[in-house]
């Protein structure tokens, strides 16, 4: 009798293990989803570069790059007058902000909801324009890269444009943690405008002022 209620026993524990193993537990679909939404904002980043090439008329190509050891794709296109290559290059800063601005904004807080595709894309979002405003404080990494783009075409100090992807990041990270600040959107806002407006100052340089080289971009 002990035997068999021992054996009811395990047989038990295997079928809720078996159970335990078809809807599995929250946290790593959560993990998963959350992943999944980071995923999403790095396709997003990209496709805003591909949309601008293929809307100037250039085809974008993948190509592998270096960053550090850390192998890495970029996607390169033939050179196109400075206003144009401003936006191409800035074109995932400018999804990253808008799709932040979005995830931040209107109903329930994010920080509030269970929501771990949103909150991956969000952190997405923060950690690549950090990422990449260090490499343009420190002007390293691939030449091809997003921040030297920009600073080439409108011929400012790359370190300005890592100032100018920086704020947002901080901001949005500050409004993630603080959704009911009245300032820290609007001052978000006003960094993410004056990236786009840069564009104004590319455009007015001469079509010809960008150096003849193939840019790709991380
Ligand atoms: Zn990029």
């Amino acid at each position: 009798m002990r035997r068999a209620l021992a054996a009811l026993l395990a047989a038990l524990a295997a079928v809720t293990g078996a159970g335990a193993e078809e809807a599995p537990s929250p946290r790593p679909s959560r993990l998963l989803r959350f992943l999944g939404g980071a995923a999403t904002g790095l396709g997003a980043h990209e496709m805003g570069h591909v949309t601008l090439d293929l809307a100037f008329g250039t085809s974008p190509r993948v190509r592998g790059v270096d960053f550090h050891g850390i192998p890495f794709f970029a996607v390169s296109h033939e050179p196109l007058p400075p206003g144009e290559e401003y936006l191409v290059s800035s074109a995932g800063f400018a999804v990253q902000n808008a799709t932040s601005e979005w995830l931040l904004s209107g109903g329930r807080p994010l920080r509030e909801q269970a929501a771990p595709y949103k909150k991956g894309w969000l952190a997405f979002n923060v950690m690549a324009s950090a990422a990449y405003a260090g490499a343009a404080f420190a002007r390293t990494g691939p030449a091809e890269r997003d921040t030297r783009g920009m600073a080439e075409s409108a011929a400012v100090d790359e370190r300005w444009i890592g100032a100018l992807v920086l704020a947002p990041a901080l901001l949005d990270s500050y409004r993630y943690f603080r959704p009911r600040s009245k300032w820290a959107p609007w001052a978000s806002r006003a960094a993410k405008v004056a990236m786009v407006l840069l564009v104004v100052r590319a455009a007015n340089r001469p079509p010809d002022a960008r150096p003849a080289a193939v840019t790709p971009r991380p």
